[in-house]
């Protein structure tokens, strides 16, 4: 039996695979996929984690997992199907065969929320795309649009623009939610122009995506953009299907858990953007990670 099994390879979990290793725990990383660092490994440019300015998403996974497998944790690819709370022992059954650990750390991070417009299933990888960095260079000297107005989808509309001919920035309000920096790098850009108070109400095309169909808040009129592309960024969802009847979460489906990542349940945390808090961020992850590890630490130790 593991002290510790930490679901997820993200920030959140590669910390807390660091602090606990340190902290002298037989500890085992359950990870979907064999690519460890979450949403990082899709961003483009990190500008804003303490010490690495401007490192690249997918360098800065690797780090990270270099440093979590450096210190001696183990890792196993494998997806989680279920988990037992059986108080002192938690089972966690997987793709590949189940394990059992005295605590476990929730580190299964978000995933991209979708628009839920006519088009978009239908488009997705035709033209539909939810990472700039993975498929922006598919459109180079094209037109494309990105959907969203917080970090990602200013950060998506900045790559974009250095290859693309034109980038619309769609966002349903008046204001953005990015970072003011981030913000000012945008409207800087000859190539970008913002749509506000717009939102899309269906993606067409062809073999390939074509257009957006668009419309205004305020004055309600329907227009049409002829686009190559879309990329949507309009937030991420929390990944806890498997854990909301283990652990109580709100009605978005983060999990209620303090600055301590102390859960519901006892010998469980959850850490990273799973967890409600106001700022999910690398280095917040990261934050959580190590929290989470220390009292998964303390509890195993009886302190
Ligand atoms: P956010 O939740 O910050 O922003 C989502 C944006 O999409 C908002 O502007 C929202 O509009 C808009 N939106 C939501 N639903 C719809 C919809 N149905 N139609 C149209 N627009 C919609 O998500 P992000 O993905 O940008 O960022 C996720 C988190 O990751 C944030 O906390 C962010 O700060 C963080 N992040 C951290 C980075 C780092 O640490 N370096 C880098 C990038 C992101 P509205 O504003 O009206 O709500």
């Amino acid at each position: 039996m593991y002290d510790l099994i930490i679901i997820g390879s993200g920030p959140a979990g590669l910390g807390a695979a660091v602090y606990g290793m340190r902290a002298g725990l037989n500890l085992l990383v359950l990870e979907k996929n064999p690519m460890s660092g979450g949403q990082v490994l899709n961003t483009y440019e990190v500008d804003n984690y303490l010490g690495l300015p401007g490192i690249n998403g997918f360098d800065m996974g690797m780090k990270f997992r270099e440093h979590a497998e450096k210190v001696g944790a183990e890792f196993k690819e494998a997806e989680v199907t279920e988990i037992e709370d059986k108080g002192a022992v938690k089972i966690v059954h997987t793709t590949e065969g189940s394990f059992e650990a005295k605590t476990l750390i929730l580190a299964m991070g978000a995933q991209h929320a979708h628009l839920e417009v006519p088009g978009e299933e239908e488009f997705t990888g035709m033209g539909v795309s939810y990472c700039a960095t993975c498929d922006g260079a598919f459109f180079k000297n094209k037109t494309v649009a990105v959907v969203g107005g917080g970090d990602v989808a200013v950060e998506d509309a900045i790559f974009l623009a250095r290859a693309c001919k034109k980038v619309y920035l769609i966002h349903r309000r008046d204001s953005l939610r990015a970072a003011k920096v981030l913000q000012d790098a945008l409207m800087a850009l000859p190539n970008v122009e913002v749509l506000w108070n717009r939102t899309v109400s269906e993606i067409y095309g062809g073999d390939m995506v074509e257009g957006l169909k668009l419309s205004d808040k305020e004055s309600r009129e329907e227009t049409s953009l002829s686009v190559d592309g879309v990329f949507i960024a309009v937030g991420i969802n929390p990944q806890t299907e498997i854990c909301r009847e283990l652990v109580t979460c709100d009605e978005g489906g983060y999990i209620l858990a303090g600055e301590d990542t102390c859960t519901s349940a006892a010998g469980i945390f959850a850490a990273g953007d799973i967890r409600k808090k106001p700022m999910r961020q690398i280095i917040t992850a990261v934050a959580d990670g190590a929290n989470a590890a220390t009292a998964a630490a303390a509890l195993v130790n009886g302190v």
